[in-house]
């Protein structure tokens, strides 16, 4: 039974007069861990419960394997969703908890504990089958969760906000689980989350989405080093926008900004008809090289661009500094090592910006 490639074709849903997703087009490939990621209210957790069959899409077609599935009930799916909250019956044994799905369906008494004991395992709960909900902690509950709905082997495996509930610490722990038990498991996987972090360390690719529509789909390689526009840079990681205007001449393209002056651009540039646009750069990727009398980084194919610190904040493997250059604020930072030169708030420098870092955004 393994596959289980889930396939969004044009998928189109209002409440009302408002769209919440407005044509979504995706593949999630057999075995994949896939993640919806956005801002809250961008549509994720209602095409989740979309592709579990909790709602219903006014156009498109979403398929399994190739089986058109739009109009399947959740419970002929064969799909299998862990909510945010886990909704355990409280007054349940962990081994009645993870039975109820199988019982529900009917199968034999001798399978069902079978498979209960085999579920109990995967997660590391053979030892908690006689507790009840209330006397577990947060990441076990999350893991009987899990267990109950990976013990009706569905080909894919729905998760919405799973580690929202963990503090900190379990959050990560947790999530490295999920990504190890996913692994071995070989389930196609769709993982809800607003969490930038949890998706790019976990997921195999990413669709970002804002407004009911997927900004872009990548691996998260992909989206961290080439966001297709702006809202994808932002929201994938912390960046600086330096506003300009893009030039096309008989030789080439050309960047035109207060900050930068006028650099080339490569020749693949696309002719558009607006001009306004920006170069994108990470904080990480800018240099603070000295200060003004010092030496310039010049002749390693820099720009230098002299800037004030405004602000700087200790962040343990990085200093992060706020910096005015010419009138454009730039967020810089610097990876931090036991003796390493802070910079004081009001410092004049010169910042080092490597050329090939600046990516044009439209
Ligand atoms: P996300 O999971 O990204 O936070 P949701 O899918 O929950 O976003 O919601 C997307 C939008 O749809 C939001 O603006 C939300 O208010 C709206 N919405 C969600 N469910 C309903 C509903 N049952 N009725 C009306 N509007 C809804």
């Amino acid at each position: 039974m393994k596959p289980g490639q889930v396939e969004c074709k044009n998928i189109v849903l209002a409440y009302g007069a408002t769209q919440v997703l407005k044509g979504i087009t995706l593949t999630v490939k057999p075995g994949e861990f896939f993640a919806l990621l956005g801002p809250s209210g961008s549509g994720k957790s209602t095409l989740l419960r979309l592709i579990a069959g909790f709602n219903f899409a006014q156009s498109g077609q979403l398929t399994v394997d190739g089986s058109d599935i739009t109009q399947t009930p959740p419970w002929q799916r064969n799909i299998g969703m862990v909510f945010q909250n886990y909704a355990l019956w409280p007054h349940m044994t962990v081994e009645r908890n993870v039975a109820f799905g199988l019982e529900e369906r009917k199968t034999s008494r001798a399978e069902i504990a079978m498979r209960v004991k085999d579920v109990l395992a995967l997660v590391g709960l053979t030892d908690f089958a006689q507790r009840r909900p209330n006397q577990l902690s947060g990441g076990q509950q999350q893991r009987v969760a899990l267990a109950r709905t990976l013990a009706i082997e569905p080909k894919v495996l729905l998760l919405d906000e799973p580690l929202s509930n963990l503090d900190a610490k379990l959050r990560v722990q947790m999530r490295q689980e999920l990504k190890s038990l996913q692994r071995r498991l070989g389930i196609t996987t769709i993982f809800v989350t607003h969490d930038q972090e949890e998706a790019l360390t976990t997921c195999d690719r990413i669709a970002v989405m804002d407004q009911g529509v997927i900004q872009q789909i990548g691996t998260p390689m992909e989206l961290y080093d080439s966001p297709v526009n702006r809202f994808v840079a932002n929201f994938v990681g912390t960046i600086n926008f330096i506003e300009g205007d893009v030039e096309h001449t008989p030789t080439g393209s050309t960047f035109l900004s207060d900050l930068l002056g006028k650099i080339a651009l490569p020749a693949i540039t696309p002719d558009r008809a607006t001009t306004r646009a920006a170069l994108a750069l990470r904080p990480h990727t800018i240099n603070i090289i000295a200060e003004p009398s010092s030496p310039t980084g010049a002749s390693r194919g820099s720009i230098n661009v002299p800037g004030n610190i405004l602000e700087r904040e200790f962040l343990g493997e990085f200093v992060r500094y706020r910096i005015n250059a010419n009138g454009t604020e730039l967020i810089v930072d610097q990876l931090h090592q036991v003796g390493s030169e802070i910079h004081a708030t009001g410092t004049n420098v010169i910042l080092e910006i490597p050329p090939k870092a600046l990516r044009l955004i439209w």
